[in-house]
């Protein structure tokens, strides 16, 4: 069975790994937070999911929400100016409803369904460079959601190690020796 490596358990992290797992990958999610930690913690975002957006989640099975949250069917924004009048003002509605679901509440609800799911593992911890490489020889496919890069700065190193990495991403970094071509 294939294993994949999602470093990054935000919307797009654990969609995709939940998605992964209904087609029958074994996929490892690298998360900075525990989802009590997400749950406790500050408002994400404004979260809105768009109808796009929506239609996966329902495919993904990942809509518990669907009938408790209210729709969202149009958008205004306001911007200030200087003087504390309006610079602009605009309204408009949807072409199909919106839903935010609060994402303290989200988040942790699909970490617990990628535990509870078979093939799911969720590992806890602020990946560095060591862990990349260790992930990156453990699974086929590693893929990065929603990470800033400059925290790590041997990714391009990391990157070569996937056995299936394009040969576009086999690169050395930063004076490190490339591990292109170390893994099979
Ligand atoms: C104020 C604000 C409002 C927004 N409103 C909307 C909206 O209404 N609708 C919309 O569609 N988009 C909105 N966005 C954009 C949306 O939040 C992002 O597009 C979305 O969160 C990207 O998802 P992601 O999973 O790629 O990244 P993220 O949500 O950023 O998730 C990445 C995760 O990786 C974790 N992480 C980082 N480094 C590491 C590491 N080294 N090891 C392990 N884990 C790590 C982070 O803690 C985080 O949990 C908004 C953004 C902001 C800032």
């Amino acid at each position: 069975m294939r294993r994949v490596a999602i470093v990054g358990a935000g919307q797009s992290g654990l969609q995709l790994a939940l998605g992964l797992l209904g087609a029958g990958y074994q996929v490892t999610v690298v998360s900075d937070r525990s989802a009590e930690e997400v749950a406790a913690g500050r408002v994400l975002s404004s979260q809105c999911m768009f109808d796009g957006a929506l239609q996966t989640e329902r495919a993904t099975g990942l809509h518990f929400w669907s009938d408790a949250c209210p729709p969202v069917e149009g958008i205004s924004l306001a911007a200030a100016n200087r003087s504390g009048g309006k610079a602009f003002q605009w309204a408009a509605r949807l072409d199909a409803p919106a839903q935010s679901v609060d994402q303290r509440l989200k988040l942790p609800r699909w970490m617990s369904e990628l535990e509870r799911r078979d093939g799911g593992r969720l590992v806890t911890r602020e990946a560095d460079a060591n862990d990349l490489e260790a992930l990156a020889r453990e699974h086929k496919i590693m893929v990065f959601e929603g990470i800033p890069s400059g925290p790590m700065d041997c990714w391009g190193d990391v990157r070569s190690t996937s056995p299936e990495a394009p040969g576009s991403w086999r690169h050395s970094c930063r004076g490190r020796r490339s591990a292109a071509g170390t893994s099979s």
